[in-house]
């Protein structure tokens, strides 16, 4: 069974490539009815507040990924890292190593672009001296490592260029390196998805794995995420933080599917469901080139997410965003007037806030105040008509047929063209001139709402 999982390190808040990264661990296990597990690397004691890790998970829960089982702390098993580096040391495959940084400095200028080669890696352990010492794994000195990456493919390292890395160091601490492997190994992953920053690391750490004889987890190193200009993403290229998204009204089904899309493929398949990437998702679809974050493709996604959202499910989406940019929840009222017309502002929305821009006639509540276009679009003559219109649908069918009907009689028993009497009606409803069609307005105002509209703008 297949085991993923996600290990970031508190920052603070969820950066928007490690987001990718637990997409696609999830994704990747719940496609395959494995697990995705969850651990904090909370070791850096002073970065790693609960609030730092709340974040991260409350970023996790909006993006909608699920994890198994309790948030593992790298941190709190600390005394099992230390437990398999003694065990390493008895059974021969790491040591006890005695040098002072000052020595290993000394050795460092003597044998400059080399790495250390510790004298207690030969050492007759009967000169051990009684003194504090760190845990050393004894790495091969001659071949080469290699690592079967699925996404980079044969990567090889020489061992001579690797350093007999420390597991444990004087103090009893372990190193990051030494924690990520028993970890890992503890958690039985199965699968290591994670940023190629940590590809040369994969070499160290498949080290460790051999030498205690563990099965070695299929690793896929993906290529970081850059901006638009082709250059490692940082803050100057826009938003690095998930929040930062879900606070710009791009609903998370959107970011998991625009996400997913970056630096994976299936086939020209650009938007989709949850259900087919979790289907689809593969490690051979994986790209080798860094993938780049596009403001404009996002919106396209979100648009698509937001016109195929059920009326509950965006309803859903719209309490979470309201919520998360401190804004008041919806009234009853206010939910009565725009959800029978989410399905007209779903087509018009390609996001949270033009959603509720274009749905802000049924927000607001009486009287409407007009800005200024439409004030100046309510004059005399305007009112006029809207007095006409007010009293012609005071016993109308309330239908989309019979509405047109009769604004199209009185636009015409004025001499007018429809188009010229619908921007008063505009400014009636909705105090502005850009606005859903006017009967789509009327529909979802319901004909009390409606009349009383054109009513107050006519007095
Ligand atoms: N904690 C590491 C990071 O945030 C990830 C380590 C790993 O995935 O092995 O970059």
């Amino acid at each position: 069974p297949v085991v993923t999982r996600f290990a970031p390190s508190p920052t603070g808040y969820l950066h928007i490539g490690g987001a990718r990264t637990a997409l696609f661990n999830w994704l990747y296990a719940r496609g395959r009815g494995g697990k995705f597990l969850l651990r904090i690397e909370d070791t850096d004691r002073a970065r790693s507040t609960p609030e730092a890790t709340e974040a991260i998970l409350q970023g996790l829960r909006w993006l909608g990924l699920d994890w198994d089982g309790a948030p593992v702390s790298q941190f709190a098993r600390a005394e099992r890292h230390a437990e398999v580096a003694r065990q390493m040391m008895t059974a021969g495959t790491a040591y006890p190593c005695y040098t002072t940084p000052a020595e290993i400095e000394a050795w460092r200028a003597e044998h400059p672009n080399r790495p250390f080669v510790s004298p207690w890696r030969d050492a007759d352990p009967a000169t051990r001296p009684d003194a504090p010492y760190a845990i050393r794994l004894r790495a091969p000195r001659e071949g080469v490592t290699v690592i079967q990456d699925a996404v980079q493919g044969e990567v090889t390292f020489r061992n001579d260029q690797l350093d007999d890395m420390v597991l444990l160091r004087s103090d009893g601490t372990p190193t990051y390196m030494h924690a990520v492997v028993v970890d890992d190994h503890d958690m039985g992953i199965t699968h290591i998805i994670r940023g190629d920053d940590h590809l040369t690391n994969a070499a160290r750490q498949a080290q460790v794995y051999a030498a205690n004889g563990w099965a070695l987890p299929v690793f896929a190193h993906i290529p970081l995420i850059h901006g638009a200009d082709g250059k490692k993403l940082s803050k100057r290229h826009g938003a690095v933080g998930l929040h930062e998204y879900a606070a710009m009204g791009y609903p998370a089904a959107a970011m998991r599917n625009y996400l997913a899309r970056l630096g994976w493929s299936h086939g020209d398949d650009e938007l989709f469901d949850d259900a087919q990437a979790r289907a689809w998702f593969d490690l051979s679809g994986i790209g080798k080139a860094p993938a780049r974050l596009d403001f404009k493709k996002l919106e396209h996604v979100s648009g698509h997410h937001v016109a195929a959202m059920s009326d509950a499910a965006l309803l859903d989406e719209l309490a979470g965003f309201l919520a998360a940019t401190g804004q008041p929840p919806l009234t009853p009222q206010q939910l009565a007037r725009l959800t029978p017309a989410l399905a007209v502002l779903k087509q018009k929305s390609r996001t949270l806030p033009q959603l509720l821009e274009q749905g802000r006639f049924a927000l607001i509540e009486r009287p409407v105040q007009p800005d200024d276009k439409a004030a100046a679009a309510l004059d005399t003559v305007s009112k006029g008509i809207l007095g006409d219109l007010t009293a012609a649908m005071q016993n109308v069918i309330w239908a989309r047929d019979d509405l047109e009907a009769i604004a199209q009689r009185i636009a015409e028993s004025n001499g007018l063209g429809l188009g010229k009497i619908a921007a008063p009606v505009r400014a009636a409803l909705a105090g502005r001139t850009s606005t859903p069609s006017i009967f789509d307005m009327m529909l979802a105002l319901g004909r009390d709402e409606t009349l009383a509209r054109l009513a107050d703008a006519t007095a």
